[in-house]
C-alpha cells in the first residue's frame, strides 16, 4: 500500500467565495493548497500510460481524468489461480503456532469498478449463462459487485474452515467506486473501512462515512465487525506523497469519526503514528487500554 498513491479522490477545488462555506475545523494552510494541487497535476501525468482493467493502454480514459489513480498492479481475482494460490498462503500462515486469524488488504478493481481482462471476460461469460442473463451494462455492473464479494467471502470461508475461532479483518481498498462502504457485505470479523484518507476530508463527511460502519455493521452478517479506517502518513517518509496532517487535523478527525458512532480504529501507517510524538500523543487521547477480553469476542 505505500507504493501507492491513494485510491480515493482528492477534494474538488472549493468555490473561492469567502471562508464561509468551509467547515471550521477544515485547516488546511495556503502552502497544503499547494500541495495538493501539485498532487493532482502529477495524477495526470500519471493515467497517461496508466492500464486501468486489462483494456489496452491508454484507451481507458477517454479525455477523464481522475483526482487520484492507483499505480501499483494488482491480480485479477477472477483468475481461478489467484484464489488457490491464496489458499496456499492462508494455509502455510495458520499453520504456525499462536497465529489468531488473518488481515487481508488490497483486494478490488485497479479501476475501481470492474475488470476486463480475458479471466474476467471468461467468468462473465459463464455468469450470464448459469443465470440466463443477456450480457448488457446492469448484468455486468451485477457481475463486478457480486464476485468481489464472493471473493472476499471465500477467503474467510477457508479461514474458518482451517480454525473456526480464528479471525479475519480486511481492509477496503481500493475503493469500488459504484459503493466505497459496501465492507458490511462481507463476512470479515472485522472489517476496516475508510472514515478518513489520507487527503484532507471535510470532517462532516468523515462523521457521516463512521456513521454508516457503525450502523450498518451487522446488517448482512451477525458476527462481523465495522471499524473505522484513518490515513495517517508522514509526507517526509514517503517522498512528498501524501500531504501534512498536523496534530490538531488527526485529532478533529478523530473526534468526527467518535462522534459518528464508530467504535474500533484502524490505521495506516502506525511506524508513521509511533515515530512522531505529538501524533501518537492524539491518538492516545481517543485510544481504551487495551483488555484481552474485548479481543475474545
Ligand atoms: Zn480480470
Amino acid at each position: 500500500m505505500k507504493e501507492c498513491l491513494s485510491s480515493k479522490v482528492l477534494p474538488k477545488p472549493e468555490k473561492q467565495k469567502s471562508g464561509a462555506d468551509r467547515p471550521e475545523n477544515w485547516q488546511v494552510t495556503e502552502k497544503q493548497k499547494k500541495q495538493i494541487e501539485e498532487l493532482q497535476k502529477r495524477n495526470f501525468k500519471l493515467q497517461q500510460a496508466y492500464q486501468w482493467g486489462g483494456e489496452p493502454e491508454r484507451k481507458h480514459t477517454k479525455n477523464i481524468f481522475n483526482d487520484e489513480v492507483l499505480i501499483c498492479d494488482l491480480l485479477c481475482f477472477h483468475h481461478p489461480l489467484v484464489l488457490e494460490a491464496l489458499k496456499k498462503k492462508i494455509k502455510a500462515y495458520m499453520e504456525y503456532e499462536g497465529i489468531a486469524g488473518i488481515a487481508f488488504d488490497a483486494i478490488g478493481y485497479q479501476n475501481y469498478y470492474d475488470c476486463k481482462c480475458p479471466a474476467s471476460l471468461k467468468l462473465y461469460k459463464e455468469y450470464c449463462e448459469k443465470n440466463k442473463l443477456k450480457p448488457t451494462p446492469k448484468a455486468w455492473k451485477e457481475f463486478s459487485f457480486k464476485t468481489l464479494i464472493d471473493f472476499n467471502n471465500a477467503l474467510v470461508d477457508y479461514v474458518h474452515q482451517l480454525n473456526p475461532q480464528a479471525k479475519t479483518f480486511n481492509h477496503i481498498w481500493p475503493v469500488y467506486l459504484p459503493e466505497p462502504l459496501y465492507g458490511n457485505r462481507l463476512k470479515m470479523d472485522f472489517c476496516g473501512q475508510t472514515a478518513a484518507w489520507y487527503f484532507y476530508w471535510d470532517p462532516l463527511r468523515i462523521e457521516q462515512y463512521s456513521r454508516k460502519i457503525s450502523v450498518s455493521q451487522k446488517k448482512y452478517w451477525p458476527n462481523a465487525n465495522g471499524v473505522a479506517f484513518i490515513g495517517y502518513f508522514d509526507p517526509m517518509k514517503h517522498d512528498m506523497q501524501f500531504p501534512y496532517k498536523s496534530p490538531a487535523k488527526v485529532e478533529s478527525e478523530l473526534r468526527a469519526i467518535l462522534k459518528g458512532g464508530s467504535r474500533m480504529l484502524m490505521v495506516c501507517g502506525l511506524a508513521d503514528v509511533l515515530n512522531n510524538q505529538d501524533i501518537a500523543a492524539v491518538f492516545k487521547k481517543f485510544m481504551k487500554v487495551n483488555n484481552k477480553k474485548d479481543l475474545k469476542q
